[in-house]
């Protein structure tokens, strides 16, 4: 027998409609706020995810599924949606058109991570990013996203917010976290050592506890907020209030992505440890610029759908289930199911949900099943029904029957159908 591949997972056809059901709220969320869908490829050229994610985040030194392949390319599989969203706006010159340009995906990402509860090496996301608007009304309107979207899946999570400048606030800050982090350089983990030379933004997002314990006394980037970027955040804290979604302030927010500029967020639940950041995003004013396109500005975020699910689960969020047959037709022998068989065709014609004998079973077996899948009628065609053109109709929820005729089959059930 050949296994799944570690750290991925099968949607299985019993629980598929979960899955339905996040990604068809996640559709109606993005026609509420006028996005529209983006479909990018799986795999990009490496090259992007290098100079967009950046080179010393984790996703790029250690998580990437990159690949040769038999032209001798450089190939990846997306660890994330915006790299290839910021991809296909600047190869189709998004900027030229109409802006603001807003969109949406659900896509599989690939990241080789240690396997554990809402952490995959194949996960799925659903995004938004929307291009052009540099105001702080643009970035609480991507949160309102995430937040209707939560909120509408019944979820109770904690929203935090940060702003981590831009490049002028980011090198003043540099430096006074490079003074820090100094003094406790030996303490400091083996890759928070490299994150210091290169990128000591970094260090604020490691995982590693002693790293954490130290990083909670490091200087906030908030009080490096140049002019701008500190109106910019006060702004977004109005409009939050604005639109009644409630936030936390966490300076120690940086994200695990290279690319963003001011706002940053996460909505954390509480319910699923450490892997409790079920949304995440910020803005990234200068992506487009750095992947060759025209200056434009530029906020996302997504939503980690797995973790969605496991908090649902977690919460008692129930999902409703699809919709069962409203009619099951059985069959007394080979003639009478051929009559089932007819009959279902039509039904299914004029769009009922009507459901047969697949494994040439007894009535009675056939009548289990039926009961079994929830079908809400169960028509028996039996020998003498056959010859007097009716069939024997069984309420499943009353227990109460009664005779329709077949030339009436389609109107009676198009009549009782609730799908
Ligand atoms: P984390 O800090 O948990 O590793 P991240 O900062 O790497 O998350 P992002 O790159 O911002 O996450 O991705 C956005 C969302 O995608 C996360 O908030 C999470 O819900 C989900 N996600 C990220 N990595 C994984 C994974 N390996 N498995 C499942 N979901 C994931
Ligand atoms: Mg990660």
């Amino acid at each position: 027998m050949i296994n799944i591949p570690k750290g991925t997972k099968d949607v299985l056809p019993s629980e598929s409609y979960k899955w339905q059901y996040v990604e068809n709220v996640a559709r109606e969320v993005s026609g509420l706020f006028q996005l529209k869908e983006i479909r990018t490829p799986v795999f990009e050229h490496t090259e992007l995810f290098q100079r967009s994610v950046g080179d010393t985040t984790d996703v790029v030194t250690k998580e990437m599924y990159t690949f040769r392949d038999k032209g001798d390319r450089s190939i990846t599989l997306k660890p994330e949606g915006t790299a290839g969203v910021v991809r296909s706006f600047v190869e189709n010159g998004m900027s030229n058109g109409v802006l603001p340009a807003k969109m949406y995906y659900i896509i599989p990402a690939f990241r080789y991570e240690r396997p554990q509860a809402g952490r995959l090496r194949e996960f799925h996301q659903f995004g938004v990013e929307i291009f052009g608007a540099k105001n702080a009304q643009t970035d609480a309107e991507t949160i309102a996203v995430a937040d209707t979207l939560l909120k509408k899946l019944g979820l109770n999570v904690k929203l935090y917010v940060n702003s981590i400048g831009c490049k002028t606030c980011r090198a003043q800050y540099n430096k006074a976290l490079r003074a820090f982090f100094e003094k406790r350089l030996d303490e400091l983990c083996f890759d928070c050592k490299t994150r210091f030379e290169k990128n000591p933004l970094r260090l604020l997002d490691c995982k590693e506890e002693n790293c954490k314990k130290i990083n909670a006394d490091a200087p906030s980037i908030l009080e490096y907020l140049c002019d701008d970027c500190a109106t910019h955040f006060e702004e977004l804290k109005q409009y939050l209030t604005l639109a009644g979604i409630e936030y936390e302030i966490d300076a120690r927010i940086v994200r695990g992505l290279d690319y963003y500029t001011r706002t940053v967020f996460e909505f954390v639940s509480t319910s699923i440890g450490a892997q409790g950041t079920v949304c995440a995003g910020g803005r990234y004013d200068g992506l487009i610029e750095e992947l060759g396109g025209n200056p434009t500005s530029a906020v996302g975020f997504a939503a980690g759908i797995e973790r969605l699910l496991i908090v649902m689960e977690q919460t008692g969020v129930e999902i409703p289930e699809p919709t069962p047959p409203t009619v099951y037709l059985a069959g007394m022998d080979a003639e009478c199911r051929k009559k089932a068989f007819e009959l279902a065709t039509a039904l299914r014609k004029v769009g009922v949900f009507a459901e047969i004998d697949y494994m040439d079973r007894s009535v009675k077996a056939q009548f289990k099943y039926a009961d079994k899948i929830g079908a809400k009628y169960v028509a028996v065609i039996g020998g003498n029904e056959l010859q007097e053109g009716v069939m024997n109709v069984k309420d499943m929820a009353t227990g109460e029957s009664e005779k329709v005729s077949f030339t009436q089959a389609n109107a009676y059930f198009l009549d009782k159908s609730t799908n």
